[in-house]
């Protein structure tokens, strides 16, 4: 589905992306680790064209989206991104919220954009909250939307920057549930987190980034518990 080649990235004069390589098949989770700094929300910020590479070819099924003539629009529709912060319009219902994109960038008649959408919120148990608005929602319940709103265009692939951070403890469960589920149904995920035990559950292979580029990488069995490189490891006790 992704395959990010060669993928240089550079804010003045930091590195932020090094030399990045990184292919993502269909069904495949894969899980960003690495210390703060490390790149992980710029990688995703990158396959979701919210960033520029400075070199590298980024690819979405065979497609170059880092080709200047892409159409930005046109591949955003076929990638979801969920950041740490919902960002839910305040002014609008759950529906609505829901909604908007398919209705306005997909052109979708009202009705039939609606019957998706219930049908959505139904499967994430939000179903009685679709003519709420966000400011009466938990976190967790803020952030379930976020996740069915990116879900509406069945994107190719759904991206997932610390979609947990903002939560109260007790609510991250009910997010880190709805993830296992979509991996369940096989959605293709790229899923940066600090969240080791999440990474674990949820991982077909996790990738620990370090100055810009993946250290290591395996099954989170093998990255998690027998790192082999000495940085991996040392990131790894600093947080256990
Ligand atoms: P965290 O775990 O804290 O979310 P991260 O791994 O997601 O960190 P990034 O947000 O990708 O890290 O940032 C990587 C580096 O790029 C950092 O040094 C950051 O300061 C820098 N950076 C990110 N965005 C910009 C920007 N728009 N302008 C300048 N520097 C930036
Ligand atoms: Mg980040």
């Amino acid at each position: 589905v992704l395959s990010m080649t060669g993928v240089r990235k550079v804010f003045g004069t930091t590195v932020v992306l090094d030399d990045l390589s990184l292919s993502v098949s269909e069904h495949e989770v894969v899980v960003l680790i690495g210390a703060s700094g490390s790149g992980k929300s710029t990688l995703l910020r990158c396959v979701n064209l919210l960033e520029t590479v400075d070199d590298g070819v980024i690819r979405l099924d065979g497609e170059d989206i880092t080709d200047p003539r892409v159409n930005v629009d046109r591949v955003r529709r076929r990638i979801g991104i969920v950041f740490q912060s919902f960002n839910l319009f305040p002014h609008l219902s759950v529906l609505d919220n829901v909604t908007l994109a398919p209705r306005l960038v997909h052109s979708r008649a009202r009705a039939s954009a609606e019957e998706h959408a219930r049908a959505m919120l139904d499967r994430v148990g939000l179903a009685d909250k679709a003519s709420s608005y966000p400011d009466r929602l938990s976190g967790g319940q803020q952030q379930r939307v976020a996740i069915v709103r990116a879900l509406m265009n069945e994107p190719r692939l759904l991206l997932l920057d610390e979609i947990t951070s903002a939560l109260d403890p007790e609510l991250v469960g009910e997010v880190l549930a709805l993830v296992g589920e979509l991996r369940g149904q096989g959605v293709t995920m790229v899923i940066a987190t600090h969240e080791m035990s999440f990474a674990r559950q949820v991982a077909d292979r996790v990738c620990f980034l370090d100055g810009g580029r993946i250290l290591e990488s395996g099954p989170p069995a093998e990255l998690l518990d027998a790192p082999r490189d000495p940085r991996t490891r040392q990131f790894l006790r600093r947080i256990a």
